[in-house]
């Protein structure tokens, strides 16, 4: 008998005839011999749609007090996921209990719309599955030390899923979404992409925070720190497909770097539409003067990405960052008022319209000229690079939007991911 963690995504829960089905896979599992724990996410859209609404009644600057009341607002989508499965599991003869991140509970701090999971109580769970019953979790949020309900960030329910293993210590996780795995790229974007088998945790964490959307990075590193057994399968598979070929179907996370070494050099490509391009022009180039721009933009709380620092002529340079898409004009509204006048920054530029891609893979620690290659791939499309920024397993570059998915084909392509791995 295991203790298995399954996971379903807002498409799997789509409609009742789809947590239908989740039910009967879940019943599947149980029957089988196995305890199990489940964490859905709010019903395909419900999030936006809650959001969407909040938004109606507040468009302009988003405030602590508001960001407590979207966590809110938001948290209801999973409220709604998990009584519902909770009686379809019901339904399938089970004995099946819900509860809520505050339920749990599931601590995390304060940091409302993004929350991080701090503490997981799990005797109330233990409990409940020794009495033979299923018991399903809300992904997505949790509760502050004050009691208010917190959500983790966008497609947080990824987390929730892997934190909840790690602190049982489940046998594995499975996060079971719209997809039969991790592919080389988006594959609705690119439809010779190719499911792996297997991908590295490092390359997984890597794909994650360069944007691949298939795992929220967090669950990645949840996985990595307590090596928590993670694979990403179908749920619209049928759901009484053979229980040992589902449980090594999709793709398994593994942990160690052996076994990629037979692979491609590149495994996979990433991509991100989230954000936008700032640049100060013949800004002094002294000491200083990048903590002088940077400083006040972290603490106004944006994340900064990738940086470029022109070579100087006559002692002024140019700087150019990216942040997120939302924080683009609240960064540009600092940089013209503020920090640009305080460095006599000549003029503040921005372009919203960017995106980054970036080619990722173990092997490129032990592969030289893997960026120039990249590089050719891009001008032969005559794409132009605006910013470089690279580590020991990934290169990204920042480029055009209009290009994006242009730049992500022909890379693709050029690194042969759309060919079976010899
Ligand atoms: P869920 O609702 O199940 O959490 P998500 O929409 O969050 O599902 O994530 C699954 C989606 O991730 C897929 O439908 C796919 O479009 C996208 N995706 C992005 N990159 C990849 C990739 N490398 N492999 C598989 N799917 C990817
Ligand atoms: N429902 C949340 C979202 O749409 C969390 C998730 O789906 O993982 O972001
Ligand atoms: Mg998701």
């Amino acid at each position: 008998m295991a203790l298995i963690v399954h996971k379903y995504g807002g498409t799997s829960m789509g409609s009742t005839e789809r947590i239908r089905n989740v039910a009967k896979r879940v019943a599947k599992w149980v029957r089988a011999g196995h305890q199990l724990v489940v964490v859905p996410s709010a019903m395909s859209g419900e999030t936006n749609r809650l959001l969407g609404l909040a938004k109606e009644l507040s468009p302009e600057v988003v405030t602590p007090t508001i960001q407590r009341e979207l966590d809110a607002i938001a948290a209801t989508g999973e409220q709604v996921s998990v009584g519902l499965l909770s009686i379809a599991l019901q339904n399938e003869g089970l004995e099946a209990v819900s509860y809520s991140g505050w339920q749990v509970p599931i601590r995390t701090d304060q940091s409302y719309t993004k929350a991080r999971i701090q503490s997981i109580d799990d005797t109330k769970v233990r409990a409940d599955l020794a009495a033979g019953k299923v018991v399903v979790i809300t992904g997505f949020q949790g509760v502050d030390d004050d009691g208010n309900v917190t959500t983790l960030g966008r497609g947080g329910s990824d987390t929730s899923a892997v934190a909840i293993a790690a602190a049982m210590k489940a046998d594995e996780c499975l996060i079971y979404t719209d997809v039969d795995g991790v592919y080389t790229t988006d594959p609705r974007i690119v439809p010779e992409a190719r499911r792996l088998h297997t991908i590295s945790f490092e390359e997984m964490l890597e794909m994650a925070s360069l944007g691949s959307k298939v795992l929220q990075i967090r669950s990645v590193e949840f996985a990595g720190k307590y090596r928590v057994p993670l694979r990403v399968l179908s749920s619209f598979t049928p759901w009484d497909i053979d229980i040992h070929e589902e449980a090594k179907s999709g793709t398994l996370i593994t942990f160690e770097e052996d076994e990629k070494m037979e692979q491609a050099v590149v495994s996979g490509i990433a991509f991100n539409r989230d954000e936008a391009k700032v640049t100060l022009l013949g800004v002094p180039d002294k000491p200083g003067i990048a903590f002088q721009i940077l400083g006040p933009v972290a603490d106004a709380n944006i994340d900064i990405d990738v940086i470029i620092q022109n070579v100087s002529h006559d002692g002024k340079t140019d700087f150019s960052f990216t942040v997120h898409r939302n924080d683009y004009a609240r960064t540009l509204d600092l940089l013209k008022n503020t920090v640009g006048p305080a460095v006599q920054a000549a003029e503040v530029l921005g372009d919203p319209k960017i995106c980054k891609v970036s080619i990722v893979g173990i092997g490129m620690k032990s592969h030289v000229g893997i960026a120039a290659k990249m590089f050719r791939c891009l001008s032969e499309e005559a794409i132009n690079i605006q910013m470089i920024s690279t580590s020991e397993i990934k290169t990204s570059v920042v480029i055009d939007e209009k290009y994006m998915e242009l730049a992500v084909r022909a890379l693709h392509k050029a690194f042969d991911l759309d060919q079976v791995a010899a």
